[in-house]
């Protein structure tokens, strides 16, 4: 049987697994039940794919969204692999077609969307089928609670106890509870074997920035980086339309995207995006399950996200491929009064309230941080080994100043006057602004009033939402916007405890945004004319671009310039199936020609045949008119050559039976010699 590492490196042109993914793939393979939690782009397709091709019969994979199950199947097949998908999408030449390869008993992975589960004609036809393993792709959708619930999903337990087969759960969903569901529900309660990745996602550059102009802090952002695939999400519907339109004035080819869309549309902007290089959707968060897209090169959020969960999902969106991709997360006051009040006003249960505010103190946390962005991100998931230098605060860090003073200040205002203000009043106060309110209300012989003179009101301003960042004022519900001290407050005011303030980051938007290219300016042009050849395939087939190469390789490629097909099969992401398809056309875009090859040697490329292929050649064209050079000539055919290569005979009676005794007599010695050589 065919290992892992070899399958890895000849269909997927992987030279090495991820983090974790052998542990898995292993697990999985020895047929043992597996709970798997791997941060988006981890690669969790392959620690099922794999032994799906290691193992007798067929695997069947369930999955949410027919979009991505399309997709991978098409992956599949581009690398080789015998994989078919029985969805409702499905053309009627498409389902015969599984249903041959089915029959044949060839098909390794069988797609198939939850709702077929719910016929009993699809369980019978899958007990007489020969299924070894089924895979479970999203898992976290059988939580009832979380936001992606799926009630088919909820038949996936019958299915494994019916055809009594192993069964590997895959997820990104972290969190303890929606875990036990996933338990219950898929594994009748028997805890699988479990693995947990690590959740550091280290090709994101995370970045923070409080709101100044929004709309100009996108637009700048996305300036910098035009041509490549983007996320803007959004808070409202209205904005990402306004948004869209911006971009679009600015050059850009952007689309919204909302849940009030209808289903049509909105399906046809998930597929320009997932098909089209360089597109930027606008969109709320109704934008993501049908995200399946590696390439996305960077994620904004224009409004803040409701938790920390919700901003590590959405971030986690960009950069799959495992090629560097950015983030920027705009924030204000106003994010936090509406994620409050969005909270308070919700229907949930006070508990579940408690645990949403606590959820969105980590994200304010966050965005606050004075140190590291992503040890802040990851200790919230446990994680304290933490390495980065790929966040703003690494790259620059913050200037911090005592705030202790000015947040006691802000108390005081906000004390005496019997917490029913909102900070733009309270600022006035600080500030002993002369306003009508500050007038009728008396404000003006508070002991606060005009104590704040230090700073400007924009200072204030910044003083505030931090306050309300670490959670020592909240807004009242009841009461408008009128700002409440919380008990962590209260070792401040009592000048008990100092706390340390960012002296605001907001710059002047005047300076010009850095271009951000994937390569070195002198790699740029031949990675635009590769992007080119790429999406000539691409539209050929129908099918997105990363399906024919994702970033990462055509990146490799650009830097690397491979001059022969051997060069290339090395480069990541290039398995034997795709060297043949698409390699000459490649490197003729690379070396201006096609790389002269016989079409017997290029099916050894990248292979430890091709080696010895090339020696025993060049030993043959020694020989080609015997040891003195007098002999009549005499050849070998390059599928001799190609035999002896692989099939590595180690005496002379196993190189007569390939080659008949007159070229085993002339080229015999000389052949053993070039195979022992190579061991
Ligand atoms: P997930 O489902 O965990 O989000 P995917 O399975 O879609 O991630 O994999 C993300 C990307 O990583 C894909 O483009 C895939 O080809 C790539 N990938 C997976 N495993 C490897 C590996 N061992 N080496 C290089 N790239 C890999
Ligand atoms: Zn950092």
């Amino acid at each position: 049987m065919t290992s892992a590492a070899t399958l890895l490196a000849d269909v997927f042109g992987f030279d090495a697994f991820r983090p974790g993914q052998q542990e898995i793939v292993e697990a999985v393979h020895g047929g043992e039940n597996v709970l798997a939690i791997m941060p988006t782009g981890g690669g969790k397709s392959l620690c099922f794919q794999l032994p799906a091709l290691m193992r007798d019969g067929v695997t069947v994979v369930i999955s949410p969204l027919i979009a991505l199950m399309r997709d991978q199947v098409r992956a599949l097949q581009e690398a080789g692999v015998c994989a078919g998908a029985l969805t409702s999408g499905n053309t009627e030449e498409e389902t015969d077609a599984v249903w041959t390869s089915l029959e044949r008993g060839e098909l390794k992975l069988l797609y198939m969307a939850p709702e077929r589960l719910a016929s009993g004609g699809a369980m019978n036809m899958l007990r007489r089928v020969g299924v070894s393993m089924i895979a479970v792709d999203e898992a976290h959708c059988v939580s009832q609670w979380g936001h992606d619930f799926r009630p088919d999903y909820l038949k996936i337990g019958e299915l494994r106890r019916m055809l009594d087969v192993p069964l590997a759960a895959f997820t990104a969903t972290a969190d303890a509870e929606t875990q036990l569901e996933i338990v219950q529900k898929l594994f009748d309660g028997h805890p699988p074997r479990a693995f947990l990745r690590g959740f550091d996602r280290p090709n994101i550059h995370l970045a923070f920035a409080a709101k100044d102009s929004p709309r100009r802090q996108i637009l700048d952002f996305a300036n910098a980086r035009k041509g490549q695939s983007g996320i803007v999400y959004c808070g409202t519907r209205a904005k990402t339309e306004g948004l869209a339109g911006a971009l679009r004035e600015a050059g850009h080819t952007a689309l919204h995207y909302h849940g009030g869309m209808d289903a049509e549309d909105r399906r046809i902007g998930e597929r320009r995006f997932q098909q089209e290089d360089g597109l930027i959707v606008v969109a709320t968060v109704a934008f993501g399950m049908g995200v399946d897209k590696p390439d996305i090169r960077w994620v904004a959020h224009a409004d803040m996200p409701k938790s920390i969960e919700a901003y590590y999902q959405e971030i986690g969106r960009a950069g799959r491929d495992g090629a560097p991709a950015e983030t920027l997360t705009l924030f204000g006051s106003e994010d936090i009064r509406l994620r409050r009040s969005q909270i308070d006003e919700g229907l949930a249960p006070p508990e579940r309230r408690a645990a949403d505010h606590a959820r969105l103190n980590a994200l304010l946390g966050l965005a606050e941080a004075l140190e590291c962005r992503r040890k802040t991100l990851l200790k919230y998931f446990d994680e304290t080994e933490v390495s980065c230098g790929t966040c703003d605060l690494c790259d620059s860090p913050v200037d911090v100043f005592d705030g202790t003073t000015a947040v006691r200040k802000a108390l005081s205002a906000i004390l005496r006057t019997d917490e029913r203000f909102g900070s733009g009043h309270l600022i006035d106060i600080l500030l002993g602004a002369d306003t009508d309110k500050i007038r009728q209300r008396g404000h003006d012989s508070l002991p606060t009033y005009g104590v704040g003179k230090e700073y400007d009101k924009r200072q204030w301003q910044a003083v505030f939402r931090q306050m309300m960042g670490h959670d020592l004022v909240r807004p009242d519900p009841e009461r408008h916007g009128a700002l409440r001290m919380t008990d962590a407050a209260l070792p401040i005011l009592r000048n008990e405890a100092q706390i340390s303030l960012r002296r605001d980051t907001i710059k002047s938007a005047s300076r010009r945004p850095a271009i951000k290219a994937m390569v070195s300016e002198e790699d740029a042009p031949l990675l635009s004319a590769l992007k080119a050849k790429r999406r000539a395939f691409a539209e050929a087939a129908k099918a997105p671009a990363y399906i024919i190469f994702n970033d990462k390789t055509l990146v490799e490629m650009a830097e690397k310039r491979p001059r022969t097909l051997d060069d290339m099969a090395r480069i990541g992401g290039i398995g034997a199936k795709k060297l043949e398809s698409y390699g000459s056309a490649f490197l003729e875009v690379i070396n201006g020609e096609a790389a002269q090859m016989h079409p017997t040697r290029r099916k050894l490329a990248g292979r430890n045949a091709g080696n010895i292929y090339d020696q025993l050649l060049e030993v043959q064209s020694q020989l080609a008119r015997g040891a003195g050079g007098i002999d009549k000539p005499l050849s070998c055919s390059a599928s001799m050559l190609a035999k002896v290569a692989q099939m590595r005979p180690d005496d002379t009676q196993g190189l007569e039976r390939l080659l008949g005794d007159k070229r085993a007599e002339r080229f015999g010695p000389a052949f053993l010699d070039v195979l022992r050589a190579a061991g």
